[in-house]
């Protein structure tokens, strides 16, 4: 029988009817596995991760008192129909991505708030 992992020779004195011809290779194969299922779950958490690193970047501009527009989201590839929950503030439907919630008035002025994060 030959690895399913390297192809090499799968010598008979292995465990059970392993596919593997050491563990090494059993362990690599079953973390690529876990991997790959973990990358199809991830891609909408990596997106979610991804926007809100540039909410916090545009947060942090926003903390130094410059005006931020919703094109700076824009700029930075704001995935603007990405949403983890919708609330409303002070009357403003605000979207949150993750830690972080915005708010696009008309004349495309944007608010970020950060959220207290749940533990
Ligand atoms: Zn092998």
């Amino acid at each position: 029988m030959k690895c399913r992992h390297c192809g090499g020779e799968v010598l008979s004195n292995r465990h059970g009817n392993s596919r593997y011809c050491c563990d090494d290779h059993e362990k690599a194969a079953r973390k690529l596995r876990s991997k790959l299922r973990y990358g199809k779950l991830s891609s909408l958490n990596k997106e979610i991760e991804r926007c809100q690193a540039i909410l916090q970047q545009v947060y942090l501009i926003q903390s130094l008192k410059k005006p931020i527009l919703g094109r700076d989201l824009k700029t930075l590839g704001f995935n603007f129909s990405l949403s983890t929950n919708e609330h409303l503030e002070n009357g403003k439907l605000c979207k949150v991505v993750g830690n972080y919630a915005y708010h696009l008035d008309q004349n495309e002025n944007l608010s970020i708030w950060k959220l207290k994060s749940k533990k």
